[in-house]
């Protein structure tokens, strides 16, 4: 990013109020650096000036007729491309899907618009979600901006990427295992998984439902509190969403931690983590502590079967949710001689070898005799998995981890192993499958100058506890872009 200090959504605000910028200059602006830096990143698949300056104009106007503005007005932001959004492509990243131009809004879409948001475009993403990587999208990688040899993380990758790269000021992503915790802790920027059911997953492609959540990149915490309160809350679209209120969280930011009880699980310390980011998580951790949070050892013995747990879950709701692309309902026909060859070519051409994978061990731990082995142990370990976080919930007020093992890894370092990526989520798919929010805040950078993530998850529906935190921390430890 250039010298000057980056937008934030205060201060898009704060200039198109002091009628500095329109918002339509603004939305050229962003364009411009997309222009300049996309083709390298790969960050955006698509994308949407159309929308966007329809959508500036509108926050133009209002400006000019002295309204007050909608709080992200003006705020040039990117969203995930496995999330719906009227008129424009939403590809997943597949080929099943690469013409697919919904007719609706997702609702976290539709609630951003009415925040006053401008849809700059659609990022890139590991296929369907499946990834950690972003190697698994059809349309090639997401380099990492900081470190161009290296992995963006995945698999809302190129949402991160651009916000990291300053190609927008916010973004959402979605995360099932991981996948916005883990892409912001390479990227070094905030990215925050809210509690199961806080945000509607109405008009988001189903990759795990029980899993699956939509939630916000941003470059600094306050703006991840703004884009929350902006898409969260109960949807009559989506039966799951919680009828739970949604405080000010902005209000919350500033409240101190002093005297907040932080849970450090040793169960998360082992074998597999890297020495370097170890030091940077002590480090994220004693400065909590300097800053009046008091901090306890757990235990929290069920973490070791996470990965296993969620990989059998996980696959198999995808291989339910993924039968939907025959060739006859959505996206990509293929042509056959019958209607089996026809679903087969179809499937064959529009999944790639991930998606695939994952269907086949779906498929596998689903199906009759191997049920009661997999997935009904699986759903047995994931309730143990939830009692570990519900128990730690007893003794403290949040619970601070790396976000991830490693820092960004090399772009094929670990294609050749899916185990090998798999275990990269073995911090992040606990929260997952326990339903509980978890934000990744940076948390510096090794002797490299790669970032490193600290993980902070609150019992259900915390997200403002866990945001107070993060802010506190951001704002001590100087770590925002
Ligand atoms: N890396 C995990 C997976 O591949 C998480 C993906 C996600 O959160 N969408 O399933």
């Amino acid at each position: 990013m250039s010298g000057a200090a980056p937008w934030t959504i205060a201060g898009v605000r704060a200039a198109l109020a002091a009628k500095k910028i329109s918002a339509r200059e603004l939305a050229a602006e962003f364009y411009s650096r997309i222009d300049r830096r996309n083709a390298e990143l790969n960050a955006y698949l698509t994308l949407s000036p159309e929308r966007a300056y329809a959508q500036a104009d509108r926050i133009d106007a209002a400006v000019s007729r002295g309204e007050t503005l909608p709080p992200l007005a003006g705020v040039p932001m990117a969203i995930k491309d496995v999330i719906s959004t009227r008129g424009v492509r939403t590809t997943c990243a597949s080929k099943m899907l690469e013409d697919y131009i919904p007719p609706y809004d997702a609702t976290a879409a539709e609630r951003l618009e009415r925040a006053g948001a401008v849809f700059l475009g659609k990022t890139n993403c590991d296929e369907f979600a499946m990834g950690g990587s972003n190697e698994n999208s059809a349309y090639g990688p997401v380099r990492n901006p900081v470190a161009l040899d290296r992995v963006p993380g995945g698999s809302s990758g190129g949402s991160a990427a651009a916000v990291a790269a300053g190609l927008a000021v916010a973004a959402l992503g979605t995360d099932t295992g991981g996948s916005i915790r883990q892409p912001g802790a390479f990227c070094g920027i905030p990215g925050l998984m809210p509690t199961y059911g806080r945000v509607s997953r109405y008009g988001l492609v189903a990759f795990a439902s029980s899993l699956d959540k939509i939630g916000p990149f941003a470059g600094n915490v306050a703006d991840i509190a703004a884009v929350t309160a902006a898409i969260a809350g109960h949807d009559t679209y989506d039966s799951t969403s919680a009828a739970v209120p949604v405080p000010d969280y902005a209000a919350g930011l500033e409240k101190p931690v002093q005297g907040l009880r932080i849970g450090v699980p040793e169960d998360y310390f082992g074998k597999g983590l890297d020495p370097e980011v170890q030091e940077k998580i002590h480090a994220g951790i004693a400065l909590l502590e300097r800053l009046g949070c008091r901090r306890i050892p757990l235990r929290m013995p069920h973490t070791d079967y996470a990965i296993a747990t969620y990989y059998i879950i996980a696959t198999a709701e995808a291989s339910s949710n993924l039968a939907r692309y025959d060739g006859v309902r959505y996206g990509l026909r293929a042509p056959g001689a019958t209607l089996t060859e026809m679903y087969r070519q179809t499937r064959d051409r529009g999944f790639g070898s991930e998606v695939k994978r994952r269907i086949m061990l779906g498929t596998y731990v689903l199906s009759a005799g191997y049920y009661d082995a997999y997935y009904l142990r699986a759903q047995r370990v994931r309730a143990l998995i939830a009692r570990d976080f519900s128990d730690a919930f007893e003794k403290v007020d949040a619970i601070i981890t790396p976000t991830a093992p490693t820092t960004a890894f090399r772009l094929g370092e670990k294609t050749a192993d899916p185990l090998q990526m798999y275990l990269a989520d073995v911090y992040t798919v606990t929260g997952s499958l326990a339903g509980v929010p978890g934000i990744s805040v940076p948390c510096g950078k090794t002797r490299a100058g790669l970032p490193v993530g600290l993980q902070i998850f609150g019992p259900h529906f915390s997200e403002e506890r866990v945001l107070q935190i993060a802010h506190a921390f951001e704002a001590a430890g100087g770590f925002s872009l």
